[in-house]
């Protein structure tokens, strides 16, 4: 794979320096020239595999030039060890549970095929790498889990003190050996200036082989087309034959950009809905064509508070860069936290289903869209995390306690280590070089 800049001001790259760099120098970002077609056989077939088999042949067509097909077997295999099953809640209405890895979300995907495919590389070249990560909370978790006890990496991980909830906290803080939280006494924005700091400063950089794991990296992009062409399979299963519609419930726009790939490698999609809560940038592009970034608002589903999408670029290109092109591909659609608690509310007492606030705005996208069809199709709405996560939110919702799986509940008693530190850059870079 030959990665270019989006910005065209960088040098084309290997998949191997796009993973270890992320970003571009010109701040753009990393995009595969040639996106190919997988074979008819492969639709034929693919009611027939399992997930682990869809990611093997779907990575395969894109990264054989880099990676051959015995270690891309094994990297797909450690990473993709969990089920993405999907729920029929009501006629025509399927939920992709992307949920069933270890942070209990769909992060869960990019960071651990991220982690694994490093860990390849690292091998190969013999070095080792120290990842530095900020994080607002979800991101965090999946990333450290993602690397917990892989071989060559150690992960500093920064987080907003008081800024992350109990669960969050927890996944980040209670794993240890390669993986150490740092709690900064500042907010999100100043864990990320560290980190871009620590990138800069020449002392550092000459004592560490530093690599960043943000959301942007190509390779937590590619590992999130895979479910895409499971729920087709979970479909063809149940002898589906209606168009299918994925309704994305979007914040940085990757995972909506993710299921772009899969269709341009062929699968067979009527239309994307990308669903947002207040932060409704790309949904007002999508009406309007213009595209004007906001400061973003806090939500009930705040893994989607961002007012300027880092993947938008990615997402209209993939879609065909012209806004009357991107429009044949995707259709938005916004909620508000009212409406988000209505939906949870009212599905839970309708069919049991409990979807978390993410899901829910997902919920109303899709039937915001299929109200305007004079067709019957299949609509998924990719769930993006375990209800128990917001917790607080969901019976609060729902008025009644909910269950909490034993992953969750076993981390809430187990002992927080993290190490609290100024929002300096002297004090982090003293930590560092100790
Ligand atoms: C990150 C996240 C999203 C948003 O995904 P993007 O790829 O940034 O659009 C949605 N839901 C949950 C639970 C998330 O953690």
């Amino acid at each position: 794979m030959i990665l270019y800049s989006t910005n065209h001001q960088s040098p084309d790259v290997s998949l191997e320096e796009a993973v270890f760099r992320g970003l571009p120098s010109d701040n753009g970002l990393y995009m595969p020239h040639i996106i190919p077609t997988l074979p008819v056989s492969f639709f034929e077939n693919i009611d027939k595999m399992s997930i682990t088999d869809i990611a093997f042949e779907v990575s395969k067509a894109l990264l054989s030039d880099d990676i051959s097909d015995d270690d891309l077997k094994m990297i797909v295999e450690r990473a993709i060890n969990f089920d993405a099953p999907m729920v029929e809640i009501e006629e025509n209405t399927y939920v992709l549970e992307l949920f069933h890895g270890p942070s209990m979300a769909f992060k869960d995907f990019g960071a651990r095929f991220m982690a694994s495919l490093m860990s390849y590389f690292l091998q190969k070249s013999q070095k080792d790498v120290h990842i530095l990560v900020a994080t607002s909370g979800d991101t965090g978790g999946a990333v450290a889990q993602g690397f917990y006890k892989t071989p060559g990496i150690k992960v500093t991980i920064l987080y907003p003190t008081g800024k992350v909830s109990d669960i969050q906290e927890k996944q980040l803080t209670t794993l240890g050996e390669n993986v150490t939280a740092l709690e900064i006494d500042g907010t999100f924005d100043d864990c990320q200036s560290l980190v871009k700091a620590a990138f800069l400063d020449k002392d550092l950089s000459s004592k560490f082989n530093l690599a960043s794991a943000n959301s942007i990296n190509i390779s937590r992009l590619i590992p999130q087309s895979f479910y895409y062409f499971q729920a087709f399979a979970a479909l063809k299963r149940q002898g589906n034959t209606k168009p299918v519609v994925f309704c994305v419930p979007s914040g940085n726009f990757g995972n909506i950009s993710a299921g772009l790939i899969a269709k341009r490698m062929g699968l067979p999609v009527k239309m994307f809905v990308a669903a947002t809560n207040a932060n409704n940038v790309i949904p007002e592009y999508l009406k309007t064509g213009n595209y004007v970034s906001k400061i973003s608002q806090e939500t009930i589903s705040n893994a989607m508070d961002v007012g300027n999408p880092s993947n938008f670029i990615r997402m209209r290109l993939l879609a065909g860069d012209v806004h009357e092109q991107v429009v044949t591909h995707i259709t938005g659609d916004f909620s508000t936290d009212t409406a988000t608690r209505k939906a949870m509310k009212e599905v839970f007492e309708r069919t049991n289903y409990i979807m978390c606030p993410h899901t829910a705005v997902a919920y109303l996208g899709l039937k915001s869209y299929t109200d305007t069809l004079n067709e019957e199709v299949a609509g998924v709405v990719l769930s993006t995390a375990h209800y128990a996560k917001f917790l607080d939110v969901v019976e609060d919702t729902l008025g009644t306690k909910v269950e909490v799986p034993e992953r969750l509940s076993d981390l809430l008693s187990k002992e927080k280590v993290a190490i609290p530190l100024s929002k300096e850059f002297v004090d982090f870079k003293k930590y560092l070089l100790s």
